[in-house]
């Protein structure tokens, strides 16, 4: 393993002119593969170690907003129309900019980001330390995703220093509480997927440096279970177990995962009982549905929904839903991946995609919209939410070109 190297200082080496764009450089103007201006992988990934370097846990939203304090600052410097949308129930602000050109009122291009993470406070002084060993580079939320919203803002800025535009308007949203499933927010995403040709969402590319056509829907049940107190020595033939009855209930959830046709059900969560020595009267549990496909989300949904209790002197309570819902690669999709593809080419790579991944993105909700979606156009790298998370180098500069390509030739 390579010795950690230090990272490059935080501030960018180029700085933007002021009057942002530097004027048209006639080598500029033509945008095909051979005559594609500069992008520097260190100022890329200096960018990115400045947003990794808040720490933003979605449940805090002060903290998620010093980090929209920053993307805010740097989206107007570079002459967006910013709009800041104030947050609600703790989470932080919806940032939504549009990029200096292009009619407001034209359908463009949805470029859809997050900016919270799965990590505590902390985490970066201890278990997340950013650092870069050869062509890796670790930190908390730096692969998901804030490696993909950096690049996907200096593929904005990149344009403008170019002195280019986009045939097509182009609307960033930056999230701040994606990874708890977007519950403030996705009403904003579906107002600006109203209003959007094509949707690119900047999560982490994945298995080798691909991107996403299709996701399955995520579903959230919670399932109440109660029975009767008593003595666990003295009374014991009075009680009426709960965890007992919540051992049923897990077996028949459980037993609903069927791989073949990609539904998976997972208890994650489960409490209850008040003492050991005391039949427990209560007991609750957490459940996560991933389902392909529309029917499927509603037939599994209806089983959950529908689970009663087997014996009869407890009661089952179980509320949820589908969370965000299903998209596959449609044929407006594939055709939006063959034109990623063709870019990918002429940048040097042979980009393949995943068809159908288990995690969902909020761009299950501008898919499920009708709105050609290509997901997983962040960095590549692996360990999303966990100890090891960490990007590629080498996948920077290709990767945030894919973007640029993306936002300049799709009409
Ligand atoms: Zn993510």
């Amino acid at each position: 393993m390579a010795a950690a190297t230090s990272l490059p200082a935080v501030t960018p080496r180029a700085k933007l002119p002021s009057s942002l764009c530097s004027g048209t450089d006639p080598a500029m103007t033509d945008a095909t593969a051979s005559n594609l201006p500069f992008l520097d992988a260190d100022e890329i990934l200096a960018g990115i170690t400045r947003w990794v370097e808040i720490e933003t846990p979605s449940h805090d939203g002060a903290a998620v907003n010093t980090l929209v304090d920053m993307v805010e600052r740097d989206l107007r410097r570079l002459g967006a129309r910013v709009d800041r949308i104030p947050g609600r129930d703790g989470f932080g602000d919806v940032l939504e900019a549009e990029a200096p050109w292009g009619d407001p009122d034209e359908k463009g291009i949805l470029v859809l980001g997050h900016l919270d993470t799965v990590h505590p406070i902390g985490a970066l002084a201890t278990t997340h330390r950013v650092r870069r060993e050869g062509d890796t580079v670790f930190g908390p939320g730096i692969y998901d995703m804030k490696a993909g919203s950096f690049m996907g803002y200096y593929a904005l800025q990149h344009i403008i220093r170019s002195g280019r535009t986009t045939p097509l308007p182009i609307r960033f949203l930056y999230i701040p509480e994606e990874e708890v499933g977007s519950p403030t927010s996705r009403a904003r995403i579906e107002a600006a997927a109203r209003k959007a040709k094509y949707a690119l969402v900047l999560e982490p590319a994945r298995d080798g440096n691909k991107c996403v056509t299709g996701r399955k829907g995520v579903g959230r049940f919670e399932m109440r279970i109660t029975g009767r107190a008593a003595h666990a020595g003295m009374r014991h033939q009075d009680g009426r177990s709960a965890i007992r009855e919540a051992a049923h209930q897990i077996l028949a959830i459980e037993a609903m995962t069927d791989y073949a046709t990609g539904v998976t059900t997972n208890v994650g969560l489960i409490s209850g009982g008040s003492g050991v020595n005391v039949v427990p009267a209560q007991c609750h549990l957490d459940i996560d549905l991933r389902v392909p496909t529309p029917e499927l989300a509603d037939s599994v949904t209806a089983r959950i929904l529908g689970l009663t209790a087997q014996d009869p002197d407890c009661v089952v309570e179980v509320s949820g839903g589908m969370n965000r819902p299903p998209y596959g690669k449609s044929a407006e999709i594939a055709h939006l991946f063959a034109q990623a593809r063709a870019l990918a080419a002429e940048i040097g790579y042979d980009l393949q995609d995943v068809p159908l991944t288990g995690g969902g993105s909020d761009g299950n909700f501008t898919a499920a919209l009708g709105v050609p979606t290509l997901d997983g156009l962040g960095a590549d790298g692996r360990g999303a939410h966990a100890l090891d998370e960490q990007i590629r180098y080498s996948s920077l500069v290709p990767n945030t070109r894919l973007i640029v390509r993306l936002l300049e030739t799709l009409r």
